[in-house]
């Protein structure tokens, strides 16, 4: 039970870094800048711990930039306040994410600009071999550590990992908690979430400051992911933006 218990919060933890990291403050929000080599690097990192469930940062970059500009309107691309329940967000969310991968939505020219590319790389780390290969992986882990049938039951948390991360984020951080700013939308900040979920849990704090590195503004809230991206801007890897 404790190798299947670590495998499930080990992945939960390195995954959603990845995509706090990557995706989101990188590709998205161009919080700070990184060298080709470490944007390949990093694309490489988020294969290996999103696995099963990768998302192209190039794609994830494009439609969350949406999400802020339209915000809980009839455009954003995933919001409690349309969507009528949590499975319907996240299956029209990943229809519109389909949809934007595929070049078969008109996105607005204002969304396009300074996005981390590498597509060969990226065609294949999305594709179903790559898919179902990590699922293979997965299995093997679970065919030789789980004990008990019922641990089986917890195999589906690492193939769908990407996907919990998006749905408790554009859920229930634009429902239940509390918030620091009047926003024009419904972010929250979940604490104290925000913790396990790497920061991406103080939504409120980031709808206000999009480009702010640092989720984290009242003395009682932390954002675990900007310590790490301190440490990478300490190692000159990246280079926050002033
Ligand atoms: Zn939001
Ligand atoms: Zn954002």
């Amino acid at each position: 039970m404790l190798y299947i218990v670590s495998f499930v919060l080990a992945q939960h933890f390195l995954a959603l870094f990845m995509q706090t990291f990557f995706h989101h403050r990188y590709s998205a929000h161009k919080m700070f800048t990184m060298s080709k080599f470490w944007e390949k690097f990093f694309y490489l990192c988020s294969w290996i711990f999103q696995g099963a469930s990768y998302l192209s940062p190039y794609t994830y970059g494009k439609m969350h930039r949406m999400h802020h500009v339209y915000a809980d309107t009839e455009k954003d691309v995933h919001s409690p306040k349309h969507d009528k329940s949590l499975w319907k967000m996240m299956i029209k969310t990943k229809d519109i994410y389909t949809a934007i991968h595929e070049g078969e939505f008109e996105m607005e020219e204002r969304f396009l600009g300074e996005l981390p590319s590498w597509k060969s790389f990226d065609d294949f780390a999305h594709g179903w071999v790559s898919r179902l290969l990590w699922a293979v992986v997965y299995a093997s882990f679970y065919y030789v550590f789980a004990t008990e049938w019922w641990m089986w039951l917890f195999l589906p948390i690492n193939l769908m990992m990407s996907p919990i991360h998006g749905a408790i984020i554009n859920w229930f951080a634009h429902k239940i908690g509390y918030r620091n700013h009047k926003v024009e939308d419904t972010s929250t900040n979940i604490f104290p979430i925000e913790i396990i979920m790497m920061g991406e849990g103080l939504h409120n704090n980031h709808h206000k400051m999009g480009t702010r590195a640092n989720f984290a503004q009242k003395w009682f809230e932390f954002d675990p992911s900007y310590m790490v991206i301190l440490i990478l801007h300490g190692f000159r890897i990246i280079r926050l933006k002033k």
